[in-house]
C-alpha cells in the first residue's frame, strides 16, 4: 500500500513563508511554515500528554476554526483519526454519535462548552481541551516538541468518521481514509481549477465533507491558500468576495448559501469578476437561482456528491455551465458511475435509475453498521440512493433522492422538479414538496413555502402557476406557508420534518 504523506509538511519546505490558513474571526494567520510547525507540536501532545495513540478517535466541536484543520493533520501524522462533530446537534444527538465512536479526546471551543463537556462526561471521554487564548489547546502547543517522525501510515488506513448530514435518518459515521481523501484531491484540482494561486474561502462547516473538502482539502493540498470563516454570513461573504485585498478566487457552497447571498442588498453591486470558480452542490440547486448568479457574471459550477465519496462524484466544466444549467456535469477523473435499475440492470440513456459509484474515493463502509454496509454495496459499488439520469452527451442529472419521490396516481413525482418550478415565482424565498396521503390518489403532493419579506403570495398563485407548467399529477394539493424551511446543519431542507408537522391525511 502506498504511504500517506501529510502535504502540509511537504509545503512547508516548498513554500514556508505563503499563507496557508486565516482565521477569519481571530484574525490569526499562518504561513506553511507555522502551519506545519503547529500541528507538529499538536501531534506530540496529543500523543504523549493525551495518550492517542494509532486509531483512537479525536473528536472536534467547534465552530469553524483554523484549529479543526490542524487536528485533522495532527492524527494524520499520528495515525489517529479525526472525528469532527456537528455542532448544531443537541447532547442527546451527540451522545449517540460519540458512543458509537468513543473518542478518546474532545476539543471543543468555548461557545460549546457546555454542550461538549456534557457529552465528554456521558460517554466517558478521557481527556478534554479546549480551544481559544489561553485554552488547554494553545497550551498544550506551546508545550509540544514538534513531532520528529510520523507514524507510518497508508493510504488504507483511515483518517476520519465523518457522520452524513442525517437527511434521511440517523446520521451514519462513514469511514474516510488517507486515500478517499487524496484522490478527492486529484479529482477535483483539474475541473474547480484548484492550484498553487487559490485563495479560498470556506464558509461552510468543517464538520461536514461540503466545508472540509470542497475545497479546503484540495486547496491545502495544493499549496493554496484558505480562509476560514467562523459561520456563514451572507453580508460577510459578500464583502470579503468583493474586496480585492482578499484576492478570493474559489468559492465554495450549498445552494442555500447562494440563495441567501443573492437575496443580501450587497449582492447586486459586489464585484464578482474575481471568483473563478464558485462550486455548488450537496441539494438540488433551482434553475432560477442558478440564472440569478449568471446575470451578475458567475456561472457557479454545479457538483454532486456524498460524505461516503469523500466527497466528489460529478462536477460540471465551468464551460459547460451555462449551456448544462442543472446538470450536475459528468464523473471526476478515477471515478465510475452507473445508472442502475431496480432489477441491477443498467438503464438506458434518459432512463431514471440510481445513481451507483465506484472508485478509489469511495468508502469501504460504516462504522459499526453491518446491515447498513450489506445493504449499500453491490461489488464494491455504493448505491447512492440518489434518482438520475444521463443525456446523449454523457451529462448527468441528479433529479431527487428515492426515498423523496413519491407516487401520485400511479406516477412517479420528483419533489426536486415541482420545487424548480416553484422557484420560478419571484415571491418565493424558500420552498418545498412533500408527498402526503392521499385517499383517492395514494399521495398528493404538498407545497411549503416561505414568502421573501413584503411580498405577497396567495395559494391561489401558487397553484396557477404549477397548473401552467406542470402536467396535472405533478401539481400540488396543498400549499402551506412558513416563516423559514426547517434546515439541517448543512443548509439542506429537513424533509423527515416537514413529514412529521404536515403529512396528516388531506381532505
Ligand atoms: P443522510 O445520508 O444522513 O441522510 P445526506 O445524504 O444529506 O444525509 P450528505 O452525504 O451530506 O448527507 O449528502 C449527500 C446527498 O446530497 C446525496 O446523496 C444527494 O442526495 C444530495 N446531493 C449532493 N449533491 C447534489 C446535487 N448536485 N443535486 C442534488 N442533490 C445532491
Ligand atoms: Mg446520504
Amino acid at each position: 500500500p502506498v504511504r500517506y504523506y501529510d502535504w502540509i509538511a511537504h509545503h512547508s519546505r516548498r513554500t514556508p513563508d505563503k499563507t496557508a490558513v486565516l482565521d477569519l474571526a481571530s484574525g490569526r494567520r499562518f504561513t506553511y511554515f507555522e502551519f506545519n510547525d503547529r500541528i507538529a507540536r499538536l501531534a506530540t501532545h496529543l500523543r504523549d500528554a493525551l495518550k492517542v495513540s494509532r486509531g483512537d478517535r479525536v473528536a472536534v466541536l467547534a465552530l469553524n476554526t483554523t484549529d479543526t484543520l490542524e487536528v485533522q493533520f495532527a492524527c494524520g501524522r499520528l495515525g489517529a483519526v479525526f472525528l469532527p462533530l456537528n455542532t448544531r446537534l443537541t447532547v442527546p444527538e451527540l451522545q449517540f454519535i460519540a458512543s458509537d465512536a468513543s473518542p478518546k479526546v474532545m476539543i471543543y471551543d468555548t461557545d460549546l462548552a457546555e454542550t461538549a463537556l456534557s457529552v465528554a462526561t456521558l460517554c466517558n471521554v478521557a481527556s478534554a481541551l479546549l480551544l481559544g487564548p489561553g485554552g488547554s489547546y494553545e497550551a498544550g502547543i506551546a508545550a509540544g516538541k514538534p513531532l520528529a517522525r510520523a507514524e507510518d501510515v497508508t493510504l488504507d488506513d483511515i483518517s476520519t468518521i465523518m457522520y452524513t448530514s442525517g437527511t434521511t435518518g440517523h446520521p451514519k459515521g462513514a469511514i474516510i481514509t488517507h486515500g478517499m481523501t487524496f484522490w478527492n484531491c486529484v479529482n477535483l484540482g483539474g475541473p474547480a481549477y484548484i492550484n498553487p494561486s487559490t485563495v479560498l474561502l470556506t464558509v461552510l462547516p468543517l464538520f461536514h465533507t461540503g466545508g472540509l473538502n470542497c475545497y479546503t482539502n484540495p486547496a491545502l493540498h495544493a499549496g493554496g491558500t484558505v480562509l476560514i470563516m467562523r459561520a456563514f454570513d451572507p453580508g460577510q461573504t459578500l464583502q470579503l468576495i468583493g474586496d480585492p485585498a482578499q484576492g478570493i478566487n474559489v468559492f465554495f457552497g450549498v445552494p442555500a448559501i447562494y440563495q441567501f447571498m443573492a437575496q443580501h442588498p450587497a449582492f447586486a453591486t459586489t464585484d464578482l469578476s474575481r471568483l473563478i470558480i464558485g462550486g455548488v452542490g450537496g441539494a438540488p440547486m433551482p434553475v432560477p437561482m442558478l440564472k440569478a448568479w449568471e446575470a451578475r457574471g458567475v456561472a457557479l459550477q454545479q457538483g454532486y456528491g456524498m460524505t461516503e465519496t469523500s466527497p466528489s462524484v460529478l462536477v460540471l466544466d465551468r464551460e459547460d455551465a451555462a449551456r448544462k444549467a442543472g446538470s450536475a456535469g459528468k464523473p471526476v477523473l478515477h471515478t465510475e458511475v452507473r445508472i442502475v435499475r431496480p432489477d441491477g440492470s443498467d438503464a438506458d440513456i434518459g432512463e431514471l435509475g440510481e445513481l451507483w459509484v465506484r472508485g478509489p474515493n469511495v468508502t469501504p463502509g460504516y462504522w459499526n453498521r453491518p446491515e447498513a454496509n450489506k445493504s449499500s454495496f453491490t461489488d464494491g459499488w455504493l448505491h447512492t440512493g440518489d434518482a438520475t439520469r444521463v443525456d446523449e452527451q454523457g451529462f448527468y442529472y441528479i433529479v431527487d433522492r428515492w426515498k423523496d419521490m413519491y407516487i401520485s396516481g400511479g406516477e412517479n413525482v420528483y419533489p426536486a422538479e415541482v420545487e424548480n418550478v416553484l422557484h420560478q415565482l419571484g415571491a418565493i424565498a424558500e420552498a418545498a414538496v412533500i408527498g402526503i396521503p392521499d385517499a383517492q390518489w395514494g399521495e398528493v403532493g404538498m407545497a411549503i413555502v416561505a414568502v421573501k419579506p413584503g411580498q405577497k403570495l396567495s395559494e391561489t398563485d401558487v397553484m396557477t402557476h404549477c397548473a401552467a407548467n406542470l402536467a396535472r399529477f405533478k401539481c400540488p394539493r396543498q400549499v402551506r406557508f412558513v416563516d423559514a424551511l426547517p434546515r439541517n446543519a448543512t443548509g439542506k431542507i429537513h424533509k423527515p420534518t416537514l413529514r412529521k408537522e404536515f403529512s396528516v391525511t388531506s381532505e
